[in-house]
């Protein structure tokens, strides 16, 4: 068996396993992502996940972006300690591997594509709708990572030229209408009085999800307008790359039918070629393990 070590870096946690050609860990680690010297607690949790086990031939790296894969640097929103860290270098220092890097929802695409709901198909696009809304894509069977590995900044795209101006600075991005706090902020606009059941409850997209489930009509109405948003990127992106299947992951996902049922009916209604019309949608089965699944993937494909 050849093994791989794969390592997936969010702003929350730190992952890293070791992973055979075939899909299965050998061992694995986490730890939470510290606020500073991010760079110490990967270096402990690698050493800690390599002791004792196969030794890997490779490293692939999934992290949160922006990246700059001709620098191997990232700089990645949620993690303010780290800009233009020259993350593929310091990791390849260590281990002393051949290391690649991508962004955390491309190794997503990746992973899903590999082991998990797009397993069957040839070019998919994957979708990570969560705080943001992150994505990758994987035309047939490769991973489209872009010339600086920035390709896939789904959530990024404009789906009304006239729409609202977003974090990222552009205007009308599908994230200001579908990802979790837009979601909650839209509904809340329109007049959704949250009643918290729990000290775990806030006003936010997992309890308004449960609210659509029980017929609340501005929760509904707020997952109807995120679909909407959905479809418009997704029936855009098929018609720009031609893709067979979706994959969507990431918290929001967790809401199920509130939002896949609307996203696939209004997918029927956006969609008009035949190849657009043709692509499926379907929910994470790897869940948090999927980013990582892709980081194995793109070791292994360096080897
Ligand atoms: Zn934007």
């Amino acid at each position: 068996m050849t093994y791989v070590l794969a390592i997936d870096i969010g702003g929350t946690k730190l992952a890293a396993a070791l992973v055979d050609e075939e899909g299965s860990v050998s061992r694995s680690g986490t730890r939470p992502t510290p606020r500073t010297d991010v760079m110490s607690a990967l270096a402990a949790l690698i050493t800690e996940v390599i002791e004792g086990g196969p030794s890997p031939k490779a490293v692939g790296i999934g992290c949160a972006g922006p990246l700059d894969l001709v620098a191997g640097t990232v700089s990645p929103v949620n993690m303010p300690s780290w800009r233009g860290f020259p993350l593929r270098e310091e990791v390849r220092k260590l281990t002393g591997l051949p290391t690649v890097l991508a962004g955390d929802a491309q190794c997503f695409a990746l992973g899903e594509h590999w082991l998990g709901a797009g397993r069957d198909s040839t070019s998919l696009l994957g979708i990570v709708v969560s705080t943001g809304i992150g994505g990758g894509l994987v035309i047939d069977g490769m991973p489209l990572l872009g010339p600086t590995g920035n390709a896939g900044h789904v959530g990024h795209m404009s789906i009304d030229p006239n729409g609202e101006r977003c974090e990222c600075g552009g205007r009308g991005c599908v994230e200001r209408y579908s990802s979790g706090p837009n979601l909650a902020r839209w509904a809340l606009e329109n007049g959704w009085s949250p009643t918290l059941e729990g000290p775990e409850d806030k006003a936010d997209a997992r309890v308004l999800a449960r609210h659509a489930a029980a017929g609340d009509p501005v929760a509904v109405a707020a997952f109807e307008r995120g679909a909407r948003a959905l479809a418009g990127m997704i029936a855009s992106t098929a018609a720009a790359v031609e893709i067979t299947t979706v994959v969507i992951g990431g918290g929001v996902s967790a809401a199920g039918k509130v939002l896949f049922d609307p996203l696939e009916r209004i997918l029927d209604d956006v969609a008009g070629l035949a190849f657009v019309r043709a692509v499926r949608i379907h929910q994470s089965t790897l869940g948090v393990q999927a980013a990582l699944a892709g980081a194995a993937r793109l070791a292994s494909m360096a080897l």
